[in-house]
């Protein structure tokens, strides 16, 4: 075991920017980029059994249950790139995933070492949720306000038409966001308890959020 490896949670509502924050944390220290998200869209790409299964669950903005939750993510983080370190993009979202994953750390001798809580507040996740489109070809991502098509509703890299994640709908958002604040939130008293929460404003300039994720990161 690499004994300097990082592994940090990202905490923080869907559309807060968590994925960003993970990639600069990736280029910086090597963390490998873990988010379940991303995880269950290889899935469904591929038409796996798994797949099926989350979608029926994404398609609503409802949750992935637990177990098939928490056994895709053990079998990615026990592949060996991940003790260089990992960064936690989504995962965990429940008490039973946060408790699964200190168990699994601890089996390693590893532990979390910092819980990033990204805060933006909830009428600014609707505007952006419901701002980013995606090429239906590849999947290049775009957002009407900061960062729009040179042609309105093509891609700039192929020119196929941009659609909306079934889960970025209007109805779906409003899901998201009271899942998150229901069942995900909570997951802050857990980590409080353990001393590990550095919170993020999440609506600064993404630079500077950058850098606030950068500092805790590098000292750990
Ligand atoms: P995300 O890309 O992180 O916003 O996740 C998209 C959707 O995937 C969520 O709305 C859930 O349906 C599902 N999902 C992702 N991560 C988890 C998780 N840790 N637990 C349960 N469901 C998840």
């Amino acid at each position: 075991m690499n004994s300097t490896a990082k592994f940090i949670i990202l905490l923080g509502p869907p559309g807060a920017g968590k994925g960003t924050q993970a990639k600069i944390l990736h280029q910086r220290f090597g963390m490998v980029h873990v988010a379940s998200g991303d995880l269950f869209r290889e899935n469904i790409a591929k038409q796996t059994p798994l797949g099926v299964l989350a979608k029926s669950f994404m398609d609503k903005g409802e949750l992935v249950p637990d177990d098939v939750t928490v056994r895709m993510v053990m079998e990615r983080i026990a592949k060996p790139d991940c003790a260089r370190g990992v960064v936690f993009d989504g995962f965990p979202r429940t008490d039973a995933q946060a408790q699964a994953l200190d168990a699994a750390l601890a089996r390693e001798n590893k532990k979390i070492g910092a819980v990033l809580w990204v805060n933006v507040r909830d009428q600014e996740l609707v505007a952006r949720l419901s701002a980013r489109w995606i090429c239906s070809l590849d999947g290049a991502v775009y957002n009407l306000i900061t960062n729009p098509p040179r042609v309105a509703g093509k891609c700039d890299l192929d020119d196929s038409s941009l659609v909306q994640r079934d889960d970025d709908k209007p109805a779906a958002v409003q899901r998201r966001l009271q899942v998150f604040n229901n069942q995900t939130k909570p997951l802050l008293e857990y980590y409080r308890a353990a001393g590990l929460v550095h919170e993020i404003q999440g609506e600064q300039p993404i630079d500077r959020v950058q850098a606030d994720i950068v500092r805790v990161a590098e000292k750990l």
